[in-house]
């Protein structure tokens, strides 16, 4: 690889008069899966709320990103655990045809020939029985999330990348965006950071932990690409017939293309999206990222020659797109009141001020379900600032397995109902009354610790 240019100059920017375009409420930076709930719930919770995106669409990975699988939302039982906004993505996406799950009365099902059915897609069984997991078109998500923003009235700024924080006397007041209109302020009571790599922490002064162990999922970067005039089902065949040989002809993938790729299903069974893993990159490094662009697209060749000519069903696939966000699985984590470790995924730690129930993970044997607290969206210090998403304050381990689209659209809700109670009652965000919080989420149909978590099936 080559060297990193840097050297140890440093220059001084002249101050400047920055125009205030707009006072609010809450203000979130960061329109992906965390963000955008954030600002749904703060805006549906009665706070006049801006949305400020650095893309021309919102959705973050699950749109941006092409990460179009949902998974994760119940444990196999006829609970589903999360519910809520992730539920309202899926119920939008359904009227429209863009979205492909089983239906809410399989959740929990043992019936043989549906679990033989959904066991063809990664993640839609689990112990010989049904559970919660969803396929979703990447392009009817980005009108659907728009359709909630206008439709629950949060000022939307897309192309508008949020480039400084505004913190007088340790308490964060708003944000200073960048986009074609020059650079400009926006003031908040509260401001929510949902840009996934917690881009706000340094610049608020808020402390995070951003190391990452090299060898785990959420270190690794991706470019998510998509191959039309596929087959899924007949690539299920051949993978259950010819097991070896479809173990064989993925290594020879790897080794050809210099990376690991896996094709995944989608809504549509012509359609698969190419999910894979770079190692040694760093998310918040600009020179790792233009390596990953450019060389994840030469990977890409040759790995897609190596399907075409080799593996049944890509014989006369075509590339449709190349992920217009480049993957960040990890980040910053905020250091916040309370830490989530992997040690309390394990143990099924309780909390008062639990804000999100997460199903179990097999991984972790035979555990209890997974409570978020609180605590873990508000930094130590700093006021005036929340965390919605994956940079929510947890050890690498914990994060690395609550980092999922469902979970981090549970945090966003949470975060922005949370800011809204905030600005309602004048207080700070560490005091706002958790009893009420809680009480808001369930009335949103957040299942938490005690509320019966079942999907009306009406
Ligand atoms: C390749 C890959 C595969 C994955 N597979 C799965 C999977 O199958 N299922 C699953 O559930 N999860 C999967 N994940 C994880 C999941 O996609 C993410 O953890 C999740 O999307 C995080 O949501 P988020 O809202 O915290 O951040 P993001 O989805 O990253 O959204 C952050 C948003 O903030 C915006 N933003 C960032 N910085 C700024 C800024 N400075 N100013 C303005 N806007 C900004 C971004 O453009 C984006 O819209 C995968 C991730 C990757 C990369």
């Amino acid at each position: 690889m080559e060297e990193k240019t840097s050297t140890t100059k440093t220059i001084q920017e002249a101050a400047r008069e920055v125009k205030v375009c707009r006072e609010a409420d809450v203000v979130v930076v960061g329109g992906g899966p965390g963000g955008h709930s954030a600002a749904i719930a703060a805006a549906r919770s009665g706070a006049r709320t801006v949305l400020v995106e650095r893309y021309g669409h919102l959705g973050g990975m699950a749109t941006g990103g092409i990460v179009i699988q949902i998974p994760h939302m119940s444990d196999g039982t006829e609970e589903q655990q999360i519910i809520g906004l992730t539920q309202e993505w899926l119920d939008r996406l359904d009227e429209i045809g863009g979205c492909l799950h089983p239906k809410r009365d399989e959740i929990g099902s043992s019936d043989e020939k549906l679990v033989s059915y959904w066991r063809r897609f990664m993640g839609n069984t689990v112990r010989g029985r049904i559970k919660q997991t969803a396929w979703v078109d990447p392009e009817l998500l980005k009108c659907v999330l728009n359709n909630m923003v206008e439709e629950s009235e949060v000022k939307l700024f897309l192309h508008s990348w949020g480039a400084q924080v505004i913190v007088d006397k340790n308490k964060v007041r708003g944000v200073i965006f960048e986009s074609k209109s020059g650079r400009q302020a926006i003031l908040g009571k509260v401001v929510i950071d949902g840009t996934g790599d917690g881009d706000l922490l340094p610049l608020a002064g808020a402390e995070f932990d951003g190391t990452l162990d090299p060898k785990i999922r959420s270190s690794m970067l991706a470019l998510v690409f998509r191959l039309g005039n596929c087959d899924y089902q007949k690539l299920c065949d051949f993978r259950e017939r010819e097991q070896e040989r479809y173990q064989e002809l993925m290594a020879e993938l790897a080794k050809v293309a210099g990376t690991r790729l896996v094709p995944l299903p989608s809504p549509r069974n012509d359609v698969l999206w190419v999910n894979n893993w770079i190692p040694d990159l760093n998310c918040m490094n600009v020179e790792d990222l233009t390596t990953l662009e450019v060389e994840m697209r030469k990977m890409m060749l040759r790995g897609h020659d190596f399907m075409k000519k080799n593996i049944p069903t890509f014989e006369n696939s075509f590339i449709i797109d190349t992920a217009s966000q480049t993957g960040t699985r990890g980040g910053r984590r905020l250091v916040g009141e309370c830490v989530v470790t992997r040690e309390d995924l394990q143990a099924g730690k309780e909390y008062d001020d639990a804000i999100a129930v997460i199903p179990r993970f097999d991984a972790l044997g035979d555990t209890a379900h997974v409570q978020i607290p609180y605590r873990c969206l508000v930094p130590v210090k700093v006021d005036g600032l929340l965390v919605a998403g994956r940079s929510f304050s947890s050890d690498m381990a914990a994060n690395n397995m609550v980092n999922l689209i469902p979970h981090c659209i549970a945090m966003g809700q949470a975060a922005g109902t949370a800011a809204a109670l905030a600005v309602k009652n004048d207080v700070n965000v560490r005091d706002v009354d958790i009893r009420a919080l809680q009480d808001s989420l369930t009335r949103q149909n957040v299942p938490l610790p005690g509320v019966p978590s079942t999907v009306s099936k009406v």
